[in-house]
């Protein structure tokens, strides 16, 4: 059940409805969240109910992780290190003599127009209607999805980088609103497979970026490495334009365009091609890689303020254990490597079903008289476009030297 309103009035009436004198949620660790939270126990105390926030909904909550010196982990490994020592074995015991109240399911469509912020202008007449295919919402779809993903975890190391098939959890979407637990999920999967303890890295990833962003909420407006704010980008018409195309997946990169479609149509998109769609807007369209974050945040059903920012500045080579700048995604190599058979590209771009790979892969889908009729000429030439994001990395390089 969905209710929309000001929190701490919709949250008395419910209260007042079943007669409870008690709150009891999960804490909320983003900067908003923290907020909101504050101002409704503080309302509501007032008014004679008591609101108690525990926990969180990561393995190990915010905060909670520091180096032997007692300061945030600003790098992975640290953090997983001292993740590994806190998380625990297994989840709690359900509470018996609890009545617990059922509630209707909800669609994943209702709660990402709840999550929706304001429209930036660059977005122009970009699509905002609801992805046309969505997910179950709610506990018992997450139920089904979890039992069907610990049905194949063993095989997700050798999966998990392959569009093409169902190799990851496909669970983001329930861990962003709740309707699973990370600890549920780790109690499930738990295994001593190689497939198994790479998806416990992914889930210490997402506890690592909402430790980050609970350091340092600016992080999700401003590059974690200072000296990125000077990196040339470009702001003009023509950029908004190429913003544009990239959104709607029409730069001609056909892995790019795949992904970006999949996210206009599903709302979700692959992990791979989430790096490589966001590579390609800061170091091929030489963008600010906010732009991209905020349309992802747009458009993702499982769009999450900490994984999704620091998953941008990653990409974009300005965040923590960030992907280096000089190391620029080849959206064509990535294609080749990851999509060998042209599995994903020709399921979401339509106009290269009928060409088989390795031809489809390539810009434009081929060359010449070899390119399809329908799709895009590519926008930019990737090559070139590298060298101009190395001359702009070069600018911030010395732009450095001469600061310190
Ligand atoms: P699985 O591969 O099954 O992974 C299991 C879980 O681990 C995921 O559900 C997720 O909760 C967590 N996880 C996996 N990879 C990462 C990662 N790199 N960073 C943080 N957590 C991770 N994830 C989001 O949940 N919300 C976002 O808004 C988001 N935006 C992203 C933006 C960019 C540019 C990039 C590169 C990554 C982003 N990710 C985001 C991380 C990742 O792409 C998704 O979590 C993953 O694709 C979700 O699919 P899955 O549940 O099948 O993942």
């Amino acid at each position: 059940m969905v209710r929309v309103g000001d929190p701490a009035a919709q949250l008395e009436s419910l209260a007042r409805e079943i007669g409870a004198r008690e709150i009891v949620a999960t804490g909320d660790y983003g900067p908003r969240g923290v907020a909101r939270d504050v101002q409704v126990r503080d309302a509501l105390r007032g008014r004679g109910i008591d609101v108690y926030f525990v926990d969180s909904p990561y393995v190990v909550a915010p905060g909670t992780v520091l180096t032997k010196a007692g300061t945030p982990c600003r790098v992975f490994g640290a953090y997983r290190r001292g993740w590994e020592y806190q998380a625990p074995v297994s989840p709690e015991s359900a509470p018996i003599g609890v009545r617990w109240r059922k509630v209707a399911s909800t669609s994943l469509d209702e709660l990402t127009n709840l999550a929706a912020s304001t429209r930036p202008e660059y977005f122009g007449d970009l699509p905002d209607a609801a992805p046309g295919t969505l997910p179950p919402a709610g506990e018992d779809a997450a139920q089904v999805q979890l039992e069907r993903f610990a049905s194949h975890v063993d095989t997700y190391d050798r999966d998990r980088d392959v569009p093409g098939v169902i190799g990851t959890s496909q669970l983001s979407a329930h861990l962003r609103f709740g309707s699973v637990h990370p600890r549920q999920v780790l109690a499930t999967v738990a295994g001593h497979s190689p497939g198994a303890a790479v998806y416990r890295t992914q889930l210490c990833w997402r506890d690592f970026y909402a430790d980050v962003m609970f350091h340092n909420p600016a992080s999700v407006r401003r590059a974690l490495q200072p000296s990125f704010e000077h990196l040339r980008v470009d702001t003009d018409a023509r950029a908004v334009a190429r913003f544009q195309a990239w959104a709607r997946g029409e730069t001609g990169y056909p892995l790019v365009d795949a992904g970006m479609r999949q996210l206009l149509e599903e709302g979700w998109m692959h992990n791979r091609v989430r790096m490589v769609a966001a590579s390609f807007l800061v170091k091929h369209l030489h963008l600010d890689w906010r732009w991209g974050a905020r349309w992802f945040m747009w458009r993702l059903v499982d769009g999450d303020l900490a994984s999704n920012y620091h998953g941008w500045q990653w990409a974009a080579g300005t965040g923590t254990d960030a992907s280096p700048f000089h190391r620029v995604f080849n959206p064509t190599r990535q294609a080749e490597r990851f999509d060998p058979d042209g599995t994903y590209v020709s399921r979401y771009v339509t106009e290269l079903a009928r060409v088989t790979a390795p031809q489809c892969l390539q810009p434009g889908g081929g060359e010449g008289l070899l390119r399809p009729a329908g799709y895009v000429t590519p926008i930019v030439d990737a090559p070139t476009e590298r060298v101009e994001a190395l001359a702009r990395f070069a600018e911030i390089r010395r732009h450095n030297r001469t600061a310190s």
